[in-house]
């Protein structure tokens, strides 16, 4: 297939790709070109919030990858790690809930020497990138693209839950993002009068209408093309077709924690001796690609109970949302139009 030649190369069209899709576009001098493995997000699912669960268990919009085992975590059990594949990444499949990190995590990258990654100079940003139900304020904004709302609160364990934190003696916060997240409250979610805000929604799709931004979908890339350790392009399989596309000025890869050092790897930018074992020709010995993944633990329990005012996914539970399915379609309100984590706490241990 001829070369195709783009200004900026994205691969991946999740939460970062969709931000830098659109805001490399914006000023129309440069062309750019999104690559996307997965799907478009058309399906009603990435709409209705309460549907994230669907994703945990698609073949199609989930890379459903398994964590090595470990001998000391469920008895050696696969470990579950989903990500979303499809327009928007993990932001079209995940749980919505709007986090920024904690101050002194942004503090402590600056202090490692990354100028310009303080939460002061963070916040800005954060500002740009948000329309907050509640209104612009020191820390919220009320003009960008991200929308973020107060979601209603369905399930009555939640409040029996922030009831038993403040008994116990922990801060409730009505704002987790607010420089300190200490303490336990509801949640605001990255929803939009009852659908999800995804970065493809917030981002990526209001860029169509630009000439200058080509997206491609269903578009494995498996290799970035080097030209004496400069990054010129890439290489990419669709429908069992190879292509070759070319890049003017950068080669941008935004596919996920997992999968962006895989994309390395693949393309020669590794741990040499790693790479050996899988044959892949060592262009630039970088040990550190592929290493110290950080990803926080999920672990659902499960309680049953009694009362009929949780979620269940037996007969009769499905039957007793129909009600809710009826109200969601018809409004946009209900148990469909909120995230079902409702309430959380970030608290210190030891
Ligand atoms: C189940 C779940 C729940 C979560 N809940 C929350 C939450 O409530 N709040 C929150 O703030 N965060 C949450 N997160 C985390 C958040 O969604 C991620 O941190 C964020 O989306 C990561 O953005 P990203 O751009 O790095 O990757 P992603 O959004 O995952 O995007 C990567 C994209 O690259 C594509 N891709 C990968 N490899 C290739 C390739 N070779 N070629 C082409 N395309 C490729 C993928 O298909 C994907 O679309 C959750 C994550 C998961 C998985």
């Amino acid at each position: 297939m001829a070369n195709k030649i783009h200004d900026y190369i994205i691969v991946g069209a999740g939460s970062a790709g969709c931000v830098l899709a659109n805001r490399l576009s914006e000023n129309g001098k440069y062309t750019v070109c999104i690559l996307e493995a997965g799907p478009v997000d058309k399906t009603p699912f990435a709409s209705i919030p309460a549907a994230f669960g669907y994703f945990m268990f698609s073949k199609k919009y989930n890379w459903s990858y398994n964590a090595k085992p470990e001998p000391s975590i469920r008895n050696g059990a696969p470990i579950f790690v989903p990500r979303g594949k499809m327009l928007g990444g993990s932001s079209s499949t995940n749980a919505m809930l709007y986090i920024r990190g904690q101050k002194q995590d942004y503090d402590h990258w600056q202090n490692l020497g990354n100028e310009g990654w303080s939460y002061d100079d963070m916040l800005p940003y954060f500002k740009k990138s948000e329309t907050n139900t509640r209104g612009e304020s020191q820390y919220h904004g009320g003009n960008g693209p991200l929308h973020v709302s107060d979601g209603n609160i369905n399930f009555p364990l939640n409040k029996i839950f922030l009831n038993a934190s403040e008994e116990a003696g922990y801060n409730i916060t009505d704002d987790f993002n607010n420089g300190s997240q200490e303490g336990a409250g509801y949640y605001q979610c990255t929803i939009k009068d009852g659908k999800r805000c995804s970065a493809a929604k917030a981002y990526l799709i209001p860029t169509l209408e630009r000439k200058n931004v080509t997206v491609i979908v269903e578009a494995l890339t498996t290799k970035v093309l080097l030209e004496n350790k400069n990054a010129i392009g890439i290489e990419y399989v669709k429908r069992g077709k190879h292509y070759t596309i070319k890049a003017n000025k950068e080669v941008i890869i935004s596919s996920g924690a997992i999968n962006s050092p895989q994309l390395l790897m693949l393309s020669g930018i590794g741990d040499k001796q790693h790479l050996q074992q899988h044959d892949i020709h060592c262009i630039h010995h970088l040990p550190g690609v592929g290493k110290n993944l950080q990803e926080h633990v999920d672990a659902c329990v499960l309680v049953k109970s009694k009362k009929r005012d949780g979620l269940s996914t037996s007969v009769r539970g499905l039957l007793r949302m129909l009600p809710e399915t009826i109200k969601y379609f018809t409004k946009k309100q209900g148990k469909l139009s909120n995230t079902i984590t409702e309430a959380g706490a970030f608290l210190k241990s030891n």
